[in-house]
């Protein structure tokens, strides 16, 4: 049950991308474990059905891993299209798939090709998948979108240079999640950004003090927003942070 807001519907559909391994499988696993019926988007099946094994049984019932690519247009429309036949609805998206391809690079030797890889797997997908869930939300008046961002997206980020794509991609992914938001004002669609932390995955490294479950939670807190909650957010710690 959500801390002091009233129990989250169980009969919710999710779709989690990148949710085969770090921060987005804790996520399927929250979910599930939360009672939702939860999609894992993995690029690959047999690391999705792996992972779907770590899950406890009771919750892995819930969980039903479907091929996603994001950055492949039809990928996502099939992996959609699957969900909404075997589940009829996406009521919560999260998109969590990212990449990190310019560490220790400098934004002015940055290669081109880099700049648009990030930017089409942390940004253009992203917005591909809300386009994609937005009518169905609209309809039902109800829907969670979650983008899973970074500290790196914040203006006050840029000042130290470096990391120019990945910083581009989560900055407008910032700018994205408002504008959606600002147009589904009233409409019961909710849609934030969160920043997990630095988080012990494959993308943020042993050194990193976080665990993939803490990283994880915030984004659980925004996917099972009550009505009343915020909208147009970036949150860290479930707590607005300054964009
Ligand atoms: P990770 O362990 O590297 O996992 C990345 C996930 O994204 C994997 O499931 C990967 O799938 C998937 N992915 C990448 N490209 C994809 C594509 N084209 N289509 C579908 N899936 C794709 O990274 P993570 O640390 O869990 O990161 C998750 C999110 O948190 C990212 O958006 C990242 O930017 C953000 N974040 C992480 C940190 C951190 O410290 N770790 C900090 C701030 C923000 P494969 O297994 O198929 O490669």
């Amino acid at each position: 049950m959500q801390e002091g807001g009233p129990a989250v519907r169980t009969d919710r559909v999710a779709l989690v991308s990148g949710g085969n391994r770090g921060i987005g499988f804790e996520i399927c696993r929250g979910l599930a474990e939360l009672g939702l019926r939860v999609a894992m988007g993995s690029r690959d099946l047999t690391a999705g059905n792996q992972a779907v094994a770590e899950i406890e049984a009771a919750a892995r019932d819930r969980v039903m891993v479907v091929r996603l690519d994001v950055t492949v247009e039809t990928s996502a429309r099939n992996a959609i299209a699957l969900v909404q036949t075997q589940w009829n609805q996406i009521d919560v998206l999260v998109n969590n798939a990212g990449v990190y391809l310019d560490e220790s690079v400098s934004g002015a030797t940055v290669p081109i090709a880099v700049v648009r890889d990030t930017l089409d797997t942390n940004l253009i997908a992203a917005l591909r998948l809300c386009q994609e869930v937005i009518p169905g939300m609209r309809t039902r008046r109800y829907g969670r979108i979650v983008n899973v961002s970074s500290g790196y997206g914040a203006y006050g980020a840029m000042d130290g240079g470096g990391v120019l794509a990945y910083k581009l991609s989560k900055l407008g992914l910032n700018a994205m999640t408002r504008v959606l938001a600002a147009e589904l004002g009233g409409s019961g669609v909710l849609v934030n950004a969160m920043d997990p932390g630095w988080v012990r995955t494959r993308m943020g490294g042993r050194a990193a003090h976080r665990t993939p479950k803490q990283g994880a939670d915030t984004a659980l807190y925004l996917a099972t927003l009550p009505a009343n909650g915020p909208t147009g957010g970036f949150f860290r710690d479930r707590q607005q942070i300054p964009w």
